[in-house]
């Protein structure tokens, strides 16, 4: 059996392998900002997505943990008993106080305090967050007062997220010329040559050289955009590097396998004000809000009542940013049933009249506005 033989029979699983390396499956709590060409993203929560479609897709990870750092304590929600929904009050959560906590630390993914996990989503984060903690622990009520303070700020920056996006399209340039090159040879000239007449006129072996030296170019520009973007991560650049040698058509994922850790760092509400659109993160936001709202005034003996108010100011400072009118997102839900007189503060479910509390959530119904 000669080698065109042998490709073609190995060339239908070359691209089932292509089609399952574009297929990941987001844990609950993890959320991923999806874009088929690079310009406008959608946001998926848990569940099985195909994100590497096209040359072009990217993927950004983000998150909305069952994970609250306070002034004077960490509430978390660990894996084993995951709720169907993200925990809101303090019951919901377990809480260690700074004192309490023993031992910390990142083990991949995972958040480990005391005997408590969490799964991040991402090892960046992870690490991050330890490092957090352990320093939280070291200081007084004031200085970890300061530091969330900090840290919160930081990680809704909407300006640092441009910056990172900036730098990530400036790094990417020569591999939107590679990447689509190699995905010309792969999807159309080699099964153009393997199973039709055209292979008579071509010579296999001159096709093979230009797409393994296009090859070869797209591990290069990887390695060197993965070192302009993540800077000092050699062991995560090596790591992507010997994922695209043992599995070349991964290569053609080098543009979403770069983006998934490049905002590791940020809040989900941050991400959405940049990358969806005004409708779409008006809705999300608007929820979020009046969540904080509520959460901030009518749970007054919750110990998450300063995280909540906390969230409003940046949620708040978002809006401006985005240019939203605070009347567009501050109030009741949007009705989705027009005889609904209530509404549930949580769940935003709509009641009519006669009811004054949510069936699923057991707190009072408000008036809709
Ligand atoms: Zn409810």
């Amino acid at each position: 059996m000669d080698f065109s033989h042998i490709l073609k029979v190995i060339y239908p699983c070359l691209v089932i392998l292509y089609l399952i390396d574009g297929i990941v499956y987001i844990r609950k709590y993890h959320l991923l900002f999806v874009s088929l060409i690079g310009n406008r993203f959608q946001l998926k929560d848990s569940g099985l997505h195909i994100i590497g479609f096209f040359p072009f897709s990217q993927v950004f990870l983000s998150h909305n943990l069952p994970f609250r750092l306070t002034d004077d304590g960490v509430y978390l929600s660990s894996n084993q008993n995951e709720p169907a929904s993200i925990p809101l009050i303090n019951t919901d959560y377990d809480y260690i106080t700074y004192q309490d906590i023993e031992k910390v630390r990142a083990d991949e993914r995972v958040l480990k305090i005391n005997d408590k996990l969490v799964r991040m989503h991402s090892a960046k984060y992870a690490q991050y967050m330890r490092d957090l903690i352990d320093k939280l622990k070291s200081l007084s009520r004031a200085q970890r007062q300061q530091t969330i303070l900090v840290f919160s700020s930081e990680v809704t920056d909407i300006e640092e997220i441009r910056v990172r996006r900036y730098i990530y399209y400036t790094s990417i340039r020569w591999l939107k010329i590679f990447v689509p090159i190699l995905s010309f040879y792969f999807f159309l000239v080699l099964p153009l040559v393997l199973y039709s007449d055209i292979g008579v006129y071509f010579d296999l072996y001159r096709l093979l050289l230009p797409m393994l030296i296009t090859y070869f170019c797209v591990l290069i520009c990887e390695f060197v955009a993965h070192k302009k973007i993540y800077g000092g991560d050699t062991l995560a650049r090596i790591n992507i590097l010997i994922r695209m040698l043992l599995s070349p058509v991964s290569s053609l994922h080098a543009v979403n396998i770069l983006s998934r850790d490049l905002f590791w760092r940020f809040d989900y509400i941050a991400l959405g004000a940049e990358l969806l659109s005004t409708a779409t993160f008006t809705k999300l936001v608007k929820r979020e809000l009046w969540l904080a709202d509520y959460l901030a005034v009518k749970a007054d003996d919750d110990g998450l009542v300063d995280w909540w108010k906390l969230r409003k100011k940046y949620l708040i400072s978002l809006v401006t940013e985005k240019g939203i009118s605070q009347e567009d997102v501050l109030g009741s839900p949007t009705k989705e049933d027009e005889s609904a007189t209530r509404y549930c503060p949580l769940c935003a479910s709509g009641y009519r009249s006669g009811f004054i509390v949510c069936s699923d959530c057991g707190v009072d119904l408000e008036d809709f506005k």
